[in-house]
């Protein structure tokens, strides 16, 4: 039994697209009514205001010819921009992976007026990651809905979007998750945000970086998680380390808000089962001294992204359906 699809199934019927929209590609789904992915294509992003615009308007069209779905049949569209998003008013700004800097790009009026008038959903890439995740993990029919989850990037930096009883928790000045930047270590060294010691220093992807810089070139986390397997124990050493701060970051999301779920995501997650190992051992350690920490779970509530579709993509998607309910709404 899956209240889940449920749910799915009392959602706005109709088909919606989402869009993310990377530094260097734009991964698009096309979602139906029951909310299942019927089609996903990827495009290299064109950088600039009116190369996103345009690059949009194109991922918009092909993923639906891909289906063979009349666009006008599509009733809203979602779209998640790695930059500082003002989703009241669709504009992005300060999006600089996408060449989108200076005066705020309105991202929504523009790729609507393109789209014929189609409702369009503007958010910042997190946020679309989070629901995509938490879309994703309720179409699984696991743990109870509304979903409460986190999804964790491990990426350049470390932040989380935060999905509460189901609806997506932004907060007041658009800073809920930003757990990349709480001091663990007063006395560590500088941060670009101007304290000392953030958890970012030690958990993101820059951090393995700094603990095992590349040799041959590849990700370096690829190249420490080969070394560790390897049996290198200055590999195993500093795999260990970077576990126990990323499960510092777990225990501080679920101390805080309780999620049901913390979704490691982001490019460090690219590592799959090894890295939800090593993470999950480390919160086994930490909670062996701890009757409190045992007791909430923690290694149950870490899990990867589900399923092999572009989290964020979908996540646009179930943003784009609101979208397209609050249009049809305004203009019943
Ligand atoms: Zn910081």
């Amino acid at each position: 039994m899956s209240d889940a699809r449920a749910t799915a199934r009392t959602m706005p019927s109709g088909f919606s697209v989402g869009l993310d929209i990377g530094g260097t590609k734009t991964l698009a789904v096309l979602l139906g009514g029951d909310g299942e992915v019927l089609a996903q294509t990827r495009l290299a992003t064109v950088r600039g205001p009116a190369g996103v615009v345009d690059g949009a308007v194109s991922a918009v069209q092909g993923v639906v010819r891909q289906a063979g779905v009349p666009i006008g049949d599509v009733t809203g569209v979602g779209v998640g921009v790695p930059g500082l998003v003002d989703s009241g008013a669709g504009t992005v700004r300060h999006a600089v992976n996408v060449g989108v800097d200076g005066a705020p790009l309105e991202l929504s009026t523009l790729l609507s007026a393109r789209l014929g008038g189609i409702g369009v959903e503007v958010e910042n890439d997190l946020n679309v990651a989070a629901v995509g995740a938490a879309h994703l993990v309720e179409a699984e029919g696991v743990g109870h809905t509304p979903t409460d989850l986190a999804f964790l990037a491990l990426g350049t930096g470390l932040a989380a979007g935060i999905v509460l009883d189901g609806r997506l928790r932004r907060g007041s000045r658009g800073a809920a998750g930003e757990i990349g930047h709480v001091p663990v270590d007063p006395a560590g060294p500088p941060c670009a945000c101007g304290q000392r010691g953030c958890l970012e220093l030690y958990a993101s992807g820059s951090a393995v970086t700094a603990l095992w810089p590349t040799t041959a070139g590849r990700p370096a986390p690829v190249e420490l998680f080969e070394a560790a397997a390897r049996g290198d124990l200055d590999a195993v050493a500093a795999r260990s380390t970077y576990a126990r701060a990323v499960a510092a970051a777990v225990r501080m999301l679920v101390l805080t808000v309780d999620v049901q779920h913390v979704v490691l995501g982001g490019g460090v997650s690219q590592l799959g089962q090894p890295l939800l190992d090593v993470v999950r051992d480390a919160l086994d350690d930490e909670s062996a001294a701890s009757a409190f920490l045992r007791s909430l779970d923690l290694p149950g509530r870490v899990r990867l992204a589900p399923g092999r579709v572009a989290v964020g993509a979908v996540g646009a998607a179930v943003v784009g359906r609101a979208a397209g309910a609050r249009a049809r709404d305004l203009a019943g």
